[in-house]
């Protein structure tokens, strides 16, 4: 329901920085991708049910059946362009997005990364030049379980194809199983990275648990990595937690995310209040919006409830997005000051801007 609170939190500027281009595909996108790929297209009633996940296993099902009817280039520019107005609709006026290219160069042999990187780049042109008021990076996402062969392959192409032609390419990362790949693996490839220019990401200390996440996370530091996807095992380490918030190390996090995918078990116990009272660098986002039914903005909106935080604190938490993202300081400081001009939610429904449900 589009309550005041919420209208407010979409006026909010806000960065959305943990996106996975191929987890924005909605049922009715998934639609389109069908008619253009399947002897059987599949009707609206399916697909959609296809997202009604009956378990962990469905849902990865799903996510394999959208990754395997993105087949051309022109597939990845259809979801980068409804991502795009979709973000514009959420008030992010910023997003940093995971392309997984090691789905395409070990899935899609036909397909070539350079092409994926032309369509989808163009119609990120297209859409700063007509819509506007929204900024997009991409960043090159390698998955851990495969070898270090392979994320080397990612990260050396992303730091050739940002020099060679595309500026928008700001980073690197990596996902999947951490139990399966520790970041360790991939150290040589990070410091490569970072020499060529790139920003460095990792998804650490997602599902891995009380006892290996926090040694992730820290592997992932001592690599030079500079934001970290998900971060849930912080939590158990006080020390680690000292070191994220004195050296100022953003988290990515994923409320919806952590509670669907089972590694955190509900959103009232995930960790965000007590990263946010011992002063971490948080950040909110949505990981796979589709696949999770959840967006930027419903993030802010379940993060303000579940939490019961004042609308003040949504405006911190909406600038950490922006001191987080990889834009150059000028852009950080305009976006900030974007934020900073809102009037605040009390002042708001005195000026009449929102009915006074008598929450203010
Ligand atoms: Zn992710």
């Amino acid at each position: 329901m589009d309550t005041p609170r919420r209208q407010w939190l979409r006026r909010l500027a806000k960065a959305e920085l943990h996106l996975h281009l191929e987890g924005t595909v909605t049922p009715e996108t998934l639609v389109i991708l069908s008619a253009r790929h399947d002897t059987t297209p599949l009707t609206l009633g399916e697909a959609r049910a296809l997202y009604a996940y009956k378990d962990f296993a469905h849902f990865l099902r799903t996510f394999k059946l959208v990754l395997d009817r993105l087949l051309d280039p022109e597939d990845y520019a259809l979801i980068a362009r409804e991502m795009m107005c979709d973000l514009a609709a959420q008030g992010v006026v910023h997003a940093e997005v995971y392309i997984s290219w090691g789905n395409i160069l070990h899935w899609k042999p036909h397909l070539r990364v350079e092409d994926v990187m032309t369509a989808v780049d163009s119609a990120r042109t297209e859409f700063e030049a007509g819509i506007g008021g929204l900024s997009i990076l991409w960043i090159a996402d390698a998955t851990r379980t495969w070898s270090a062969a392979a994320v080397e392959e990612v990260f050396r192409l992303a730091a050739r194809l940002r020099t060679d032609r595309f500026a928008s390419i700001v980073g690197v990362g990596i996902g999947g199983d951490e139990a399966g790949g520790p970041i360790e693996l991939f150290r040589d490839s990070y410091v490569e990275a970072k020499k060529a220019g790139l920003r460095l990401t990792a998804h650490a200390g997602e599902a891995t648990g009380e006892v290996k996440g926090p040694l992730e996370i820290r592997a992932a530091l001592s690599t030079g990595v500079e934001r970290i996807g998900h971060g849930l095992a912080a939590q158990y380490d006080d020390e680690l937690m000292d070191v994220l918030r004195e050296q100022g190390v953003p988290l990515e996090i994923n409320v919806t995310s952590n509670v669907l995918t089972g590694c955190c078990p509900s959103k009232q116990e995930h960790p965000l209040p007590i990263y946010m009272d011992k002063g971490l660098l948080c950040t909110l986002n949505s990981d796979d919006p589709a696949m999770f039914g959840s967006n930027c903005l419903d993030e802010y909106v379940l993060v303000q409830e579940t939490f019961g935080l004042d609308l003040e604190t949504m405006r911190v938490l909406a600038k950490n997005s922006i001191l987080a993202s990889f834009l150059d300081e000028g852009k950080k400081q305009h976006l900030i000051d974007l934020i900073d001009a809102l009037p605040s939610y009390t002042e708001s429904v005195r000026q009449f801007e929102y009915p006074n449900d008598g929450t203010a």
